[in-house]
């Protein structure tokens, strides 16, 4: 059971630009509840959203021994419009990042040497175009340097998930979407998700 995901946000500074954020000094951790996992491939959006985001990240898993043993791709859903009105009045997120279902996971693969995240594509295609592209290279805090500021601050358990950011291209995604996550490099991995 995965009992928390840790997110960064703003960690690729092109997406950061495109929503008109400054980059930030020290990792912008926040939290999705643990229980907002989901890894069916259908994903039910929920009724009361405007406007939901895909924001296509690398996922990292902890092991018993709270080193990363096993890397996926997450779907860090975003209800955009909440989280202007939210940022506007500097409220917490947790309405717009921990909603029922927000976080879509692939399957997860095990991984030794971290070095072998370190420069992956990354890309996400809606209904066939690619929206969002990058490469795990161009975080503004690397893997290394999350985890320890994680696992340095916060309670980190067993099995919990820390999403590493999004590249640039976040854009709304609506009911009969097709999502395709797409990881390759030195490590590779696919996933995709029918939106409901
Ligand atoms: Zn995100």
């Amino acid at each position: 059971m995965i009992r928390n995901i840790w997110a960064v946000g703003r960690n690729y500074a092109d997406h950061a630009k495109e929503l008109g954020n400054a980059i930030p000094e020290s990792p912008l951790i926040f939290l999705k509840a643990g229980s907002t996992a989901v890894f069916d491939q259908t994903v039910k959006l929920p009724d009361w959203s405007v406007d939901v985001h895909h924001e296509i990240e690398l996922a990292l898993q902890f092991d018993s021994s709270l080193n990363v043993c096993a890397f996926g791709l997450a779907l860090d859903l975003t209800e955009r419009h909440f989280q202007n009105q939210l940022k506007a009045k500097g409220q917490p997120w947790t309405l717009a990042k921990s909603f029922t279902a927000s976080c879509p996971l692939s399957s997860f693969l095990p991984v030794q040497n971290l070095d072998e995240l370190a420069n992956l594509d990354i890309s996400l295609k809606r209904n066939g175009k690619v929206v969002q592209s990058g490469n795990t290279s161009q975080m503004i805090f690397k893997i290394p340097e999350l985890i320890a500021f994680v696992k340095a601050h916060f309670p980190v358990c067993e099995h919990d998930v820390l999403l590493t950011g999004t590249p640039a291209g976040v854009g709304k995604i609506d009911r009969q979407d097709l999502l395709e996550g797409n990881l390759s490099g030195a490590k590779s991995l696919q996933a995709s998700w029918s939106i409901r």
